[in-house]
């Protein structure tokens, strides 16, 4: 018999390694050191067929589908904007909760004229303001976006948010919600082949760990 290489489910430091780790905990699985302080990348848990693999929260969807992790965690917001048709996307985890929002100064109107949107989430700002007829002057950022506004770059923006105090520290308001957000657990198409068996078996211990949670 050969042995079977380990599992291996990559995850991003911050909210989503944070409330997924909780969830594993519930299957049973815990990591040998702290991902979160840990400077390894590859990081083992108690179980001899899983690992888990440190990446950045945009890398999730490409690790997956190309077969650097058999699974991932990955923000519906990055999924969307990665597009996840490579993925098997089985179960929604319901954390690190937000909402993708177009914001920008109160009361201003953002379906007016040619609005320039200051965005990371480029491809489904792109999407949404085609599908609303907006025709949309978008600019890439990789960050801070609540700084374009500010600076007169931008009129909007379309990013994260959580409780709003991040837009209201920079005299921004919410104006519409693109999409509600929770990180969703994704796998590789090979993998739910060929290793069907452990695949599967995680994918159902962490939706009874949802489950259980959720009850909480
Ligand atoms: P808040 O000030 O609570 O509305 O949080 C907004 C800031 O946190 C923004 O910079 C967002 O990009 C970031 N943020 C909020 N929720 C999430 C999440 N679930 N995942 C990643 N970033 C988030």
């Amino acid at each position: 018999m050969p042995i079977s290489r380990p599992l291996t489910l990559a995850l991003s430091k911050g909210r989503i390694l944070e409330e997924t780790l909780p969830l594993l905990e519930r299957c049973g699985v815990v990591p040998e050191e702290d991902p979160e302080s840990s400077r390894r990348l590859i990081i083992g848990t108690n179980r001899q067929d899983l690992r888990l693999l440190i990446v950045r929260a945009t890398d999730v969807p490409p690790y997956v589908e190309h077969g650097g992790a058999d699974l991932g965690v990955a923000g519906r917001d990055v999924l969307m904007e990665y597009g996840s048709e490579g993925l098997y996307d089985p179960l929604d985890l319901g954390i690190a909760r937000c909402r993708l929002m177009v914001a920008g100064r109160p009361g201003t109107d953002f379906t007016r004229g040619r609005p320039r949107v200051a965005t990371k989430f480029i491809n489904i700002t792109r999407r949404y303001f085609a599908a609303r007829g907006i025709q949309a002057e978008l600019i890439k950022l990789y960050g801070s976006m609540e700084l374009a506004p500010l600076v007169g770059m931008a009129d909007f923006i379309v990013d994260l948010v959580d409780t709003g105090g991040t837009l209201r520290a920079n005299g921004l308001a919410p104006l519409e919600t693109i999409e509600e957000i929770s990180s969703r657990l994704v796998v590789n198409k090979a993998s739910m082949k060929i290793s069907h068996r452990r695949v599967r078996a995680l994918v159902d211990d962490l939706a009874e760990a949802v489950k259980a949670q959720e009850s909480l």
